[in-house]
């Protein structure tokens, strides 16, 4: 849906308005005064419905503002956590403990780590999307960057077959000052809504390329679920840009791309399972010359 225009709005409800504006900083306000425009209007002059304060409105239930995003988001962290639970698993089975000094337990404990960093992501998600406070909001961008990053880590770990705990520390040094340097930007200098988007999707796309050309160059087990998540979830992401307004209040683009991707975790991790136990069975077979890389 095209992005809309400003809405037209009577005299009595811009009144309202300019009220609001002076507390913007308090959400109960603001979402009071954009219940209250939607009931006086709910289109703008060319029949569109239109946001406010870059925000659909919603219908509210029980001070939870967007229902079902809170909803999608907690099946989210319920996916990630089944899987952990999952990778856990599989791991006693595999008698293989989280050591991160062997390159064996380093695998698991990695994929451990990136479960724990997507289940903290997707518990600020369901607390900003039930408070969108000042707070929430930034909880909520940067446990999404750090989950990135941590997926990104693993990411280049696995495809770059790094073991030694050297050549790691090589790796993850950066990678944590680089985080902490866009964290101070974005916290103390510009929370830069576009930049951060732009940084997100641009190491998400790297990550995919990464693990795709992996994979497929050395005949993964498992290369043909990650091509199908990989697809999907793009497919998945498409939905984003559609940006309609919600449903009855309650279903917009972005509630339903939360939706989507919860089944599409269990994709994912079938590829981490597998990914792991792989590597696993490979590691068994490296020299010890292999082991320093
Ligand atoms: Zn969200």
């Amino acid at each position: 849906m095209k992005e809309t225009g400003p809405c037209h709005v009577p005299h009595h409800t811009k009144l309202h308005e300019k009220s609001c504006c002076a507390y913007i900083g308090c959400v109960g306000l603001r979402y009071r005064c954009m219940n209250l425009r939607k009931l006086y209007t709910i289109d703008d002059q060319d029949g569109n419905r239109c946001k406010y304060f870059g925000k659909w409105p919603f219908q509210r239930v029980l001070g939870v503002q967007e229902l079902l995003s809170v909803v999608f988001s907690l099946a989210n962290l319920a996916a990630h956590a089944h899987n952990m639970h999952k990778i856990r698993t599989a791991q006693l089975i595999n008698q293989h403990r989280p050591n991160f000094g062997s390159s064996q337990g380093l695998v698991w404990g990695l994929w451990y780590t990136y479960a724990l960093g997507s289940i903290n992501a997707w518990w600020w998600s369901a607390v900003f999307h039930s408070r969108d406070t000042h707070v929430t909001e930034r909880l909520d961008y940067l446990s999404a960057d750090v989950s990135i990053v941590i997926g990104l880590y693993v990411s280049i770990v696995r495809v770059l077959g790094v073991t030694s705990l050297q050549s790691r520390l090589t790796w993850a040094v950066p990678l944590a000052f680089a985080t902490v340097i866009h964290f101070y930007y974005m916290l103390f200098i510009k929370f830069d809504y576009g930049f951060n988007v732009t940084l997100c999707v641009s190491v998400g796309v790297l990550q995919q390329v990464m693990w795709c050309t992996w994979a497929l160059m050395n005949s993964h087990p498992c290369k043909r679920q990650l091509v199908a998540f990989v697809v999907l979830i793009n497919a998945a992401l498409s939905l984003e840009i559609l940006d309609f307004p919600p449903i009855i209040g309650f279903l917009d683009a972005h509630a339903l791309w939360h939706l989507c991707t919860v089944p599409l975790i269990y994709l994912w991790y079938c590829f981490i399972l597998a990914d792991a136990k792989w590597a696993t069975a490979s590691a068994a077979h490296l020299t010890p010359a292999d082991k320093q890389q």
